[in-house]
């Protein structure tokens, strides 16, 4: 993937981010555009498509993308109060970034998990 993968690019360091955590395997960097008090994405540095794919093809990496946006979302005391980690996922759930990232969220009261009841 590389240079065409907008967060591959950030991961080589030739798109600037504001980086919040590293792992040897994993990075979160704040959201260009936030939606919440605190919004971060966090991802694998290896490139996986969507969550789908990391899951199927490399599990451990799946859990140490957890285990970053847990300790961010310790750093940023969310703990208490709560947060929301998703990963869109494909047409349906909007993905526009094609390198997996979860989205942590939260710092104030996050509303009903979708915009619309659509059952
Ligand atoms: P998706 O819709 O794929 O789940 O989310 C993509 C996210 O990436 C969006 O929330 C968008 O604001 C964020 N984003 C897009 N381009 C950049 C960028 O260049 N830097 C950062 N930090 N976030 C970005
Ligand atoms: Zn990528």
């Amino acid at each position: 993937m590389g240079s065409d993968c907008l967060f591959c690019r950030i991961v080589a360091g030739e798109i600037p981010a504001t980086v919040v955590r590293e792992t040897p395997t994993t990075l979160a960097f704040r959201d260009i555009s936030p939606q919440a008090p605190v919004h971060v994405l966090v991802i694998p540095k290896e490139h996986y498509a969507d969550v789908a794919t990391l899951a199927q093809g490399d599990p451990a990496l799946a859990g140490e993308v957890l285990a970053t946006a847990t300790a961010v979302a310790e750093d940023e005391g969310l703990l208490g109060d709560g947060f929301r980690l998703m990963f869109n996922t494909g047409a349906y759930a909007g993905q526009e970034v094609f390198h997996v990232h979860a989205h942590l969220l939260g710092g104030a009261p996050l509303g009903p998990m979708l915009a619309r009841n659509l059952a």
